[in-house]
């Protein structure tokens, strides 16, 4: 009597014509998104694929040429299997261990927040099946990258694990696929691999939040001594000026402080190492963390300047900049008076606006040469040349177009109302602060310190008990 056998396994398209015998076959627990992708990415690369999955017999739409098993079959079958399947789901794994002896499992999960479970996803999975060689990759990449291939920006697969052979064989993989393969060592490192794809902007985050706080007071303290103070002193109404007068006094405040923020935990460290006098102590985390969003920082600035640009170009076309220039010729002309040219005010404005075009210019050239592809064809002389030497001079002419705006309203007490100095005098205290700090550490005598301290030399201290605990 012949009885039907259901056949172990499903072929989407027969294999045996199409798949030449050398090409090596890899398995993919779970038919989900990223095992979708995935399989249809091997395939386009000349692997050939085979699921292992709950339901082998109705699981949905797979790439064409795939094989589907059920887990135990499709194990046994590849030496590498990709584990695409959420941890929580991990448990039945431990009943496969026989099946997944010696095998490489590469853990591609990710968690929904940090911290969630005590041990990394990866280090779960070795400790589920102890005999097999997990290795932690392709979790940072996205199910639609993987399966579309390697964007410019996203060709990375950031790797770790804690057998050479096992690593070696998923990096071979993850090459043949175009991608570029960061291996990040022992299989310690999952928990930060885990974690990149929780990110949001980690470096932007300290500069957005300076910039949010600085334009908020800002322009409560613009409002309230321009604004308000006209509609309670003089009973004008002037809150069109909200629009563009008050958003082109708060922009290049904004990226003025920002940009000086941008130099002055570089001074810091300058005081630190020569108050130490070594530059082998570590400085403190707020100073590290500062000093390492300041290319954010500066971008940041670079943008609120670019606003100030554009606010300055409309100047001319705004309605109440011609009616005023109208209603003033017309007033003259009625009183028949001429008005006589200033040469000062002249020089004045003409100064203050070549300071402005110049440091704006500066500024975009910083701008440009933080981009990876620019300060990747730099030397580090020439990156750090535009960066400090250009980039202090950039803050300098900054700093002296804001002087030139003051010029002498800082004397006149009719600035100081309700007795608030005006915005622009705010702005200059730390680009000033800045640049008086920076002259003090061109003195030769401080910079010769500097530059030895920076060469490696140190001070001696008498009472270094950490340094003779070193001598034998
Ligand atoms: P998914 O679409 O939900 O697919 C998960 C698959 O796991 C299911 O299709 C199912 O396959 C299997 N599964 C579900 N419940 C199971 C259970 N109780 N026992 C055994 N197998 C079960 O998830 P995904 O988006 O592909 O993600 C899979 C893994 O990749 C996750 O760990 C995720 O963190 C990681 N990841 C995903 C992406 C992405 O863009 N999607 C990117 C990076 C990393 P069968 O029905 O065939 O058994």
């Amino acid at each position: 009597m012949s009885k039907e056998v259901k056949p172990q396994s499903v072929e989407l398209c027969p294999l045996g014509t199409a798949a030449a015998p050398e090409q090596e076959l890899l398995c993919i627990f779970g038919t989900g998104d990223l095992g979708r992708s995935l399989g249809q990415r091997l395939l386009q690369n000349g692997y050939r694929v085979v699921y292992g999955s709950r339901r082998p017999h109705s699981c949905g739409p797979l790439p064409q040429g795939a094989q589907v098993m059920s887990h135990a079959a499709a194990a046994q079958s590849a030496s590498l299997v990709f584990i695409c399947i959420h941890r929580e789901h991990y448990n039945f794994l431990e009943m496969l261990a026989p099946q997944l002896r010696g095998k490489v499992l590469v853990d591609v999960s990710n968690n929904l927040k940090k911290n969630l479970y005590p041990e990394a996803n990866a280090e779960y999975l070795q400790r589920l099946i102890p005999e097999s060689h997990v290795v932690k990759a392709f979790n940072t990449l996205s199910a639609w990258t993987v399966q579309n291939g390697p964007s410019d920006a996203n060709r990375q697969v950031y790797m770790c694990g804690n057998s050479a052979e096992a690593k070696q064989a998923v990096a071979e993989v993850a090459t043949k696929l175009g991608f570029s393969v960061l291996d990040r060592g022992s299989l310690s490192a999952a928990r930060e691999l885990e974690d990149f794809p929780l990110q949001l902007f980690p470096e932007w985050r300290l500069p957005l939040k300076l910039a949010i706080g600085l334009t908020t007071s800002l322009f409560f303290y613009v409002l309230i001594r321009d604004v308000i103070y006209a509609y309670v002193e003089q009973k004008k109404d002037i809150s069109f000026r909200i629009m563009v007068s008050l958003a082109n006094k708060v922009c290049p405040i904004v990226s003025l402080i920002m940009l000086s923020l941008c130099y002055l935990p570089g001074i810091i460290a300058a005081v630190f190492q020569l108050y130490r006098g070594t530059k082998y102590r570590r400085f403190p985390d707020w100073l590290d963390r500062w000093m390492l969003c300041r290319k954010q920082l500066g971008l940041v600035a670079l943008g609120f300047a670019f606003l100030h640009v554009l606010y300055t170009l409309i100047i001319p076309i705004r309605y109440y900049v011609r009616f005023k220039i109208a209603a003033s010729t017309i007033s003259k002309i009625k009183e028949n008076k001429t008005a006589v040219f200033d040469t000062t005010t002249a020089w004045r404005s003409d100064s203050y606006l070549s300071m402005g075009i110049l440091g704006f210019g500066l500024y975009v050239l910083l701008g440009i040469s933080s981009l990876p592809s620019v300060s990747n064809a730099l030397s580090w002389r020439e990156f750090s040349f535009i960066q400090s030497k250009l980039g202090y001079l950039t803050l300098f002419f900054c700093t002296f177009h804001t002087y030139l705006y003051g010029w002498d309203k800082f004397l006149r007490p009719s600035s100081y109302k309700w007795y608030i100095p005006p915005a622009h005098m705010l702005a200059l205290v730390v680009p000033s602060v800045v640049l008086v700090l920076k002259l003090l550490l061109l003195l030769p005598c401080v910079d010769r310190s500097l530059t030895r301290i920076r060469q490696g030399w140190e001070r001696t201290e008498p009472d270094d008990n950490s340094k003779k605990t070193l001598l034998p």
